[in-house]
């Protein structure tokens, strides 16, 4: 579908399907040859964004891995604090393990910044950040962004896993929002 209207907005295709594929292949090459020769690397892929992704890239992985899905929170009791500073659903031990995190976007970086420290306390070997898309002109943070498959301008995008308030998250492409 070239267009699709979402609430109240319509957007249209950017990043075709065929695209993403092959953008996810070079990626996932760069990712088999820097884990060749490491124990069992854990993959961690953040819900809800990162679901489609996630199954596309995992198919393109051609040493032995697992992979944990996991979401995070800003809450902190019953009040939100903005700060995500809890991971949930996490049934794996990281303590020593190589760990590939699997991100829908990357935009200030915010997100992953703390999801980073929270890796680093919880005593994990190593840590790298894997993301569909990157927003390097949003980027404020110093953490490397290890693999990045696609570099966007800033423009808000949804479908292949993204959202605009719970919708598109089903659609096979990448579509940025159409003011008309
Ligand atoms: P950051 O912490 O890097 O600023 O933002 C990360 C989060 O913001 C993402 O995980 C995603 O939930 C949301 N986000 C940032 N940019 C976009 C966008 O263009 N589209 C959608 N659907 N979500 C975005
Ligand atoms: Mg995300």
């Amino acid at each position: 579908m070239e267009r699709i209207k979402l609430h109240d907005k319509e957007f249209k295709v950017i990043i075709p399907h065929s695209q993403i594929q092959e953008s996810i292949k070079s990626v996932a090459k760069q990712i088999n040859n820097d884990y060749k020769n490491c124990d069992t690397p854990l993959f961690l892929s953040v819900l809800n964004g990162a679901f489609m992704f996630s199954a596309d890239l995992m198919k393109n992985i051609d040493f032995n891995c697992e992979i944990s899905f996991i979401k995070l929170s800003s809450y902190s009791g019953t009040e939100s604090t903005g700060v995500v500073n809890e991971i949930i659903g996490l049934g794996t031990e990281l303590n020593g393990r190589d760990v590939i995190v699997i991100e829908d976007i990357v935009d200030t970086g915010g997100t992953v910044e703390n999801l980073h420290d929270m890796l680093i306390k919880k005593g994990v070997k190593s840590v790298k950040i894997c993301t569909l898309l990157l927003k390097p002109d949003a980027y404020k943070k110093d953490i490397p962004i290890d693999y990045a498959a696609i570099r966007i301008p800033n423009d808000f995008i949804v479908g292949y896993g993204l959202d605009y308030d719970e919708l598109g998250r089903n659609y096979k492409d990448i579509y940025v929002l159409d003011p008309k």
